[in-house]
């Protein structure tokens, strides 16, 4: 198989469902979607994407067809999912920023506003109906904590056990919350995300429980939505298509994702090869091994033991979508650029005054482009869409170390005219 965007399609294998079947992105292996649980190719445990006999165009999407993420169901393995109405985000327009560094346009696509407050959820309400499909009785996944927060929240709805690893002592208190309250047994891990995913994955190979981490290529689907909302949004709103989007780098998931609805958008015949945005990722400096990978020119990552952030939602030292990922980024004449803590921590308060209020991994999109714009790497012609992945409510304690501290007053008019003046 290959990643480049002039793929054809290939011929339907036996095995597909209603058009719908598995392909390994390495080896020629292709298999039935929903009979037995896959995570990774039998044969050569390569990653694993879902495959469809037919690609609609952005026209053919209709509006009347269903809410948010379900508008695209033609484009997705099933006709419906356990839903609570993802998607359908906003794209915000931010003056300030956008007047700051200097490109043509610039918007946000606030993923923040999803009803967990992260993307995750449109991977979810994909993955908890497949997986009711394929009929398990416990959801897993390891998380920085948005991963556990929409699956206690997607499992919760349909009626399934989930279980979720977190790192302890490094997710940020509203996403254990959500978690807790939507009933998913947490464990609290003596290690770091990669070492969660790792246990986890292990459990789900023993058949303990259907792994929902971005592993999975059904989840990966649903977050395929978020690329076609930004180009039917961009062009709404601007009259053209945007030439570069910016997103923060984790597990690489969204830029597998954003690539692959792409690419199915180039099959169908809606963009030509040259149209596709460029697709740019942001790691922060102390969890950089895509930005290292990308820089190197090389097809694989090297693990990282070691990470450290305070955007704990990208603190990920092996992206496992990286096999992915990385043609995505080659492939779109994109590239990868890591930022520091303060970087991002600038670049969230810069979005809240603009009135976007994000969690500091979604700032480093916009810590990314202000770099590459000063590196001239980004033109001052271009039009660009800077992803925002979740909520500030999501890290308040990331949000009140940013912003300004509350002034403590007496509890009479007079006294707090006395402060004020
Ligand atoms: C999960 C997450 C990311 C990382 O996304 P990937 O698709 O794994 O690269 C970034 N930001 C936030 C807020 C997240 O929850
Ligand atoms: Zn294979």
């Amino acid at each position: 198989m290959d990643l480049s965007l002039s793929n054809p399609t290939a011929p339907t294998p036996d095995c597909a469902d209603d058009g719908v079947w598995l392909a390994c992105i390495d080896c020629e292996w292709t298999g039935a979607p929903f009979d037995e649980i896959r995570y990774r190719c039998p044969d050569c445990e390569s990653l694993l994407e879902v495959r469809y006999d037919d690609h609609p165009t952005l026209a053919e999407f209709d509006a009347d067809s269903g809410h948010g993420v379900w508008r695209y169901a033609d484009a997705l393995p099933v006709d419906s999912g356990v839903s609570i109405e993802e998607g359908a985000t906003p794209l915000y327009e931010v003056p300030t920023i956008e007047e700051e560094v200097g490109v043509a346009e610039l918007r946000v696509k606030h993923e923040g506003m999803n009803p967990t407050g992260s993307f995750k959820d449109r991977g979810m309400t994909v993955g908890v109906r497949v997986a009711e499909r394929l009929g398990v009785d416990r959801l897993a996944c390891a998380s920085t904590g948005n991963t556990s927060a929409a699956l206690a929240c997607y499992g919760a709805r349909a009626g399934t056990q989930v279980l979720v690893l977190l790192p302890a002592g490094k997710v940020a208190a509203g996403k254990v919350a959500q978690a807790s309250l939507h009933g998913a047994r947490i464990l609290e891990v003596d290690g770091n995300f990669d070492d969660c995913l790792d246990v986890v994955a292990d459990l789900a190979d023993r058949g303990e429980a259907y792994l929902l981490n971005s592993l999975n290529p059904f989840r990966l689907e649903g977050q395929k939505t978020i690329g076609l909302e930004m180009l039917e949004g961009f062009r709404d709103q601007t009259g053209d298509l945007p030439d570069r989007i910016v997103l923060p780098v984790g597990n690489a998931g969204n830029t597998a994702a954003l690539y692959k609805a792409f690419r199915e958008l180039v099959a169908a015949g809606e963009l030509a090869v040259d149209e596709v945005p460029t697709l740019t990722g942001v790691q922060a400096e102390g969890a950089a091994p895509m930005v290292e990978a990308v820089e190197e020119d090389r097809e694989t990552v090297q693990r990282w033991a070691d990470v450290e952030t305070r955007a704990t939602a990208i603190r990920i030292g092996n992206p496992v979508n990286a096999p992915k990922a990385l043609p995505a980024i080659r492939e779109t004449g994109g590239t990868a650029v890591a930022v520091s803590d303060d970087e991002i921590t600038d670049a969230q308060r810069a979005l809240a005054r603009d009135g976007v209020g994000v969690e500091p991994a979604s700032a480093a999109s916009v810590a990314g482009l202000r770099k590459l714009r000063d590196a001239g790497v980004v033109g001052s012609d271009e039009r660009v869409v800077c992803l925002t992945t979740g909520h500030l409510l999501k890290d308040p304690d990331a949000a009140a170390a940013a912003g300004a501290d509350p002034e403590p007053v007496p509890a009479d008019t007079a006294g707090v005219l006395d402060h004020l003046s």
